[in-house]
């Protein structure tokens, strides 16, 4: 039978799910069609990410397609919700797919468990060819198999081809007698198997050192592997990124498409995204996922540009990029060997690159959920915080602890008014407080500028700095030397009222 013809289909299924023509696509020179095949068991980890990131951007680049397949055939790994978080994830940081689960394309379905009819026809075929076999060991000979190889020092667990070469008859009568089977390929038993990988370059392994792997589970269903192959050739992808975790399987995936006698696709493998030089990220450090960074405050784009550099550099010192800029530098090529260390300094640091960059009003939409209801309530204004928050702000979600002291005033101990520059001391901060709380309760408007100028014109008059009455106004409304601003904006987002009544609490103390 010629490969692109369509065989055998399953009754319910329709023959279009096998036509291998359904993959050819009418693309200029050079795209590349990739997949993002996450498994739906849990959260967006940044390592999937960046894979996906990655995937993207090799098919942009080329003017691609960039296909989204769930890989949910492990139903027992598979986490309720999972597959929405991947949606949401990929959404939010820009990562489209042109074909997936709810973008049909002419090669879908395109989520795996909805495709298990498949592969039976495909695993038959090469049972047919002679490319691969019934193997109707039960699970009591596997285990004495395991046995015997324990006792005389053999590799444990490789299948000893105990199936390989039945005769006709004998397999006719076990399929009759509805003996239970799984299919198993064929590896051949010398010579060597190797692949060119982007990133690690030739890799190659001694075919003897391959088991027969199954391809099809008694139940019929697909190995993992196998559904892999089959759905990646099917889909027609031409280049698949994933974790350096399957570089070892690869030999037996490009076995696949050799008995099949189809072209394998480019493989760039990743290195993992480590915690430090020992420990891989891992999913149960909150860190490491994109749905806790975010709810940190750190922004998606500023997520997936440290992602982009995470493992990848670009020509020359330039380190932020937006999306668009990714598209147009990216090479896969440059994708490093070493496995990447996640440095959460690097990443606060882009992160703030990012938020000094947001207009104010992106800004304040961004920083008022973060503020609780409370406080809110007690800021008279909100861009004003926002102004001076912005240029201080390295992670949104580290804004509530910049701004307790709007809350309730702290209890602070005097020596705070104490300034050597400024040339005051909490004698100095009496007097000028009494100073200014008369002018402070005419002053009109109330703003920061009128503010300003009607104390800088009283301490002109006073022949003293300006910083001998502010700085004393600072204190008293905060009762802390960190605030996100000076004294005048300070007044103006407390309000009159309160500002006043700061002052008095003040002077109280001082008294
Ligand atoms: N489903 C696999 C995973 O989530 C992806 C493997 C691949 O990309 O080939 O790790």
């Amino acid at each position: 039978m010629a490969d692109n013809e369509i065989f055998a289909a399953p009754a319910n299924m329709t023959p279009a799910f096998f036509d291998e023509n359904n993959a050819k696509r009418d693309l200029p020179e050079g795209a590349c069609v990739t997949r993002f095949a996450p498994s739906p068991t849990g959260y967006m980890h940044v390592g999937n990410l960046r894979t996906a990131l990655y995937t993207y951007l090799t098919a942009r680049h080329s003017d691609g397609v960039f296909i989204l397949r769930i890989e949910d055939t492990d139903q027992g790994r598979k986490v309720e919700g999972a597959t929405d978080v991947i949606f949401k994830t990929l959404t939010e940081t820009g990562l489209t797919w042109d074909e997936g689960p709810d973008k049909p394309g002419k090669v879908g379905p395109y989520v795996q468990s909805e495709r298990m009819g498949i592969f039976k026809a495909w695993a038959e075929k090469l049972v047919a060819e002679g490319k691969a076999y019934y193997c109707f060991c039960t699970e009591e000979r596997l285990e004495k198999m395991r046995e015997d190889q324990i006792a005389s020092g053999m590799a444990v667990g490789t299948y000893d081809r105990h199936c390989r070469n039945l005769s006709k008859e004998e397999i006719e009568e076990n399929l009759k007698n509805g003996v239970p089977y799984v299919i198993r390929q064929k590896m051949p038993l010398e010579g060597k198997t190797g692949f060119d990988d982007l990133i690690y370059g030739h890799i190659e392994v001694d075919n003897r050192e391959l088991e027969d792997q199954v391809l099809l589970k008694s139940d019929g269903m697909p190995t993992y592997n196998f559904a892999n192959v089959i759905d990646d050739h099917l889909m027609g992808i031409t280049h698949v990124l994933r974790g350096n975790e399957y570089l070892s399987s690869t030999p037996k995936y490009n076995l696949l498409y050799e008995a099949f006698g189809w072209t394998p696709p480019t493989y760039i493998h990743c290195p993992p995204v480590m915690k430090d030089a020992h420990q891989k990220l891992s999913k149960r450090n909150g860190d490491a996922s994109y749905q806790d960074l975010v709810a940190k405050g750190y922004l998606s784009e500023a997520v997936l540009n440290y992602l982009l550099l995470l493992g990848w550099s670009p020509e020359g010192e330039k380190e932020i990029f937006s999306l668009q800029e990714m598209i147009e530098q990216w090479d896969p090529a440059r994708i490093s060997r070493s496995p990447a260390i996640f440095d959460p300094l690097k990443l606060r640091h882009i992160n703030f690159e990012y938020i000094k960059a947001l207009s104010p009003e992106a800004f304040l939409a961004k920083a008022k959920p973060v503020i609780g209801e409370a406080t809110l309530a007690k800021i008279r204004d909100l861009p004003l915080l926002c102004k001076n928050l912005q240029p201080r702000t390295e992670v949104l979600g580290e804004i509530p602890e910049q701004i307790t002291f709007i809350d309730a005033l702290p209890e602070y101990d005097t020596e705070l008014f104490c300034n050597k520059k400024m040339k005051t001391d909490p004698a100095t901060a009496k007097e000028a407080l009494a100073i200014l709380r008369p002018i402070l309760e005419t002053v009109e408007p109330w703003t920061p500028d009128a503010i300003f100028a009607a104390c800088a014109e009283k301490a002109a008059q006073l022949e003293k700095k300006n910083g001998w009455l502010l700085y004393p106004l600072g204190i008293a409304l905060a009762g802390t030397r960190s605030t996100p601003g000076g004294g005048t904006d300070l007044a103006v987002i407390l309000g009159r009222e309160e500002t006043l009544a700061r002052i008095d609490k003040a002077l109280e103390m001082l008294a």
